[in-house]
């Protein structure tokens, strides 16, 4: 394995959904790099192996580099239409910590602008964002930025790449401050204060809450799933019910309870994230 960074041609951009997307109304999905250095120790990404388009060393080695589709911008250019519901990305963070180096959502986002699908959804935790700031203010676009605890030693603990709590919180505050249709999702639901959980999200976006609780195979056989390192933080420290459903649905309900106080509509599952595609 060489290189943090890798290059590959693509033959296609965009990629009709089916499943959980379809069903929250989007028509594509739009993944500009495979593999993602994030490198979250939940991520399902990698448990989808070559369904979710992957080679035998991203799921071995997930995290630990990013192979970016070199032709992504001219593709798009090509392939955008006017009726497209576009989710970017469930296969990576199109703000990972690569993407400073590579720039490649600047280019991406002109070609949106060039050509506007009905909507354009940048799904991401990274505060790279903010970068591109000016290129988000477009009527198709929204963003929808991943906040899964209120508790930064659990943050560190399942995530230790991402950025702080305080700082995805800001950056989130930061985008809404500058008019852009920001939400926050609380997704996967990490171990949390969810009322407190909640006060961050509802100060931080005039939007309704989107959630979903770590992915596990009691209720979901197939598919993509919740990695098995995460499992293991959380049996290490007697977390263990955050991967109960029954646990999980009581923690859905404190986050619905907390957010309708606020005056705010907080949902899971293809319903929340079709308030995204809307
Ligand atoms: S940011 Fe998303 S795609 Fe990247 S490793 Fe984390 S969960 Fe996976």
């Amino acid at each position: 394995m060489t290189g943090r960074i890798r290059w590959q041609s693509a033959r296609s951009i965009l990629s009709p959904v089916s499943g959980f997307l379809r069903e929250a109304g989007f028509t594509h999905s739009l993944t500009p790099s495979r593999n993602c250095t994030f490198g979250c120790t939940y991520c399902y990404v990698p448990t989808m192996r070559v369904h979710g388009g992957l080679k035998r060393e991203d799921w071995e080695h997930w995290g630990q580099f990013t192979t970016f589709k070199e032709n992504a911008a001219a593709l798009l250019a090509k392939e955008l239409r006017p009726d497209m519901a576009i989710y970017c990305s469930p296969l990576t963070d199109p703000y990972q910590p690569a993407e400073a180096e590579v720039r490649m959502m600047p280019v991406l986002l002109e070609a949106v602008h060039a050509r506007p699908p009905r909507r354009f959804v940048i799904q991401t935790r990274g505060t790279l964002v903010l970068r591109d700031i000016e290129l988000l203010r477009h009527p198709s676009i929204r963003v929808s930025f991943s906040i899964t605890t209120d508790d930064d030693t659990i943050r560190r603990r399942f995530e230790p790449h991402c950025a702080p709590v305080a700082e995805r919180v800001a950056a989130l505050s930061a985008l809404s401050a500058a008019g852009i249709a920001a939400f926050a999702t609380l997704a996967p639901l990490l171990p949390c204060d969810p009322e407190a959980l909640t006060s961050l999200a509802v100060r931080a976006t005039p939007n309704a809450l989107v959630g979903d609780p770590l992915h596990v195979r009691a209720v979901k056989p197939g598919g993509a799933t919740t990695r098995p390192g995460a499992f293991r933080i959380l049996d290490h420290h007697r977390q263990s019910e955050y991967a109960d459903p029954a646990w999980q649905a009581g923690l859905i309900e404190r986050l619905r309870a907390a957010a309708a106080r606020h005056g705010r509509r907080f949902g899971v599952g293809p319903e929340a994230f079709g308030w995204l595609a809307e």
